[in-house]
């Protein structure tokens, strides 16, 4: 069963100070079943974010319907229990909180589910390993690097083992060789732990990390990538894609 079924969602956002109407997301639908990791590229407008947040539950759509495991996670029980249990967020800025040290960062959603003190800390040790930021764990996040402070923010993010991991553009803001290591960690959580993940980048690089890559344009997905066992090969197949669906647009 997919862990993740969009349905002809459309979104449009009013008019604000006159401008016109915007159709966001137009009839968009997507499967991701257990353990993929599928990201999702287009130009700025086409209705990543927006399609990312309806995902998240943080906004619903106008129609079409977002499943999880088949069920509507809206039609029952709190929202927010929902998302934290089965949701982790990564973003382009890691949302660590500065007062707290990297260690406080990831305890704090085992916190708030009320887990057991011993079994929070070896979830965090165990996570930080497999992260590789085990020896920065007593540091502030202002005191670390902006790889690591992405790495601490993915620990976060699974520390509870969330069945679906979304990721908002997280290299974005890193240099080539802490997004190549964050991307390489992913895929071996992926394949270690079993998360699916859904990652919105504008990147193709990025994006042949992962195990397929959907094309989104004017609100819809427009192509798909299937990776290969060759990763060069699949990065080449995605640029050449890139390429065909910008020569459509002119
Ligand atoms: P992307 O993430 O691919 O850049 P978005 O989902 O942010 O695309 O935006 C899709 C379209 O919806 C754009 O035309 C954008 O201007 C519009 N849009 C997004 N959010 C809002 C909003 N809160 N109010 C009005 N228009 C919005």
């Amino acid at each position: 069963m997919s862990i993740l079924t969009v349905r002809a969602i459309s979104k449009t956002y009013g008019s604000r100070f006159g401008a016109a109407a915007r159709r966001a997301l137009d009839k968009a639908s997507l499967d991701i079943e257990e353990r993929e990791f599928v990201a999702i590229l287009g130009p700025s407008g086409s209705g990543k974010s927006t399609l990312l947040n309806m995902i998240a539950l943080l906004d619903s759509p106008d129609s079409g319907e977002i499943l999880f495991r088949g069920e509507n996670p809206r039609s029952g029980g709190d929202l927010a229990t929902f998302r934290r249990k089965h949701i982790g967020f990564v973003f382009q800025d890691s949302n660590l909180i500065d007062t707290m040290t990297v260690r406080e960062n990831i305890l704090l959603p085992l916190a708030l589910d009320k887990t057991p003190a011993i079994e929070a800390r070896a979830r965090v040790a165990e996570l930080a390993s497999a992260l590789g930021i085990a020896d920065i764990l007593d540091a502030y996040p202002v005191e670390t690097s902006g790889g690591q402070r992405q790495r601490a923010s993915a620990a976060r993010a699974l520390v509870l083992g969330p069945s679906l991991l979304l990721a908002d553009e997280p290299t974005g803001a890193l240099d080539s060789r802490s997004a190549r290591d964050l991307l390489e960690r992913f895929r071996a959580l992926n394949e270690e732990r079993g998360s699916a993940i859904l990652m919105v980048t504008h990147d193709s690089f990025a994006a042949s990390w992962s195990d397929r890559a959907v094309f989104l344009r004017d609100g819809r997905p427009l192509t798909t990538v299937n990776r290969t066992a060759d990763r060069k090969e699949f990065l080449e197949r995605i640029l050449a894609a890139q390429a065909a669906a910008d020569e459509a647009l002119r």
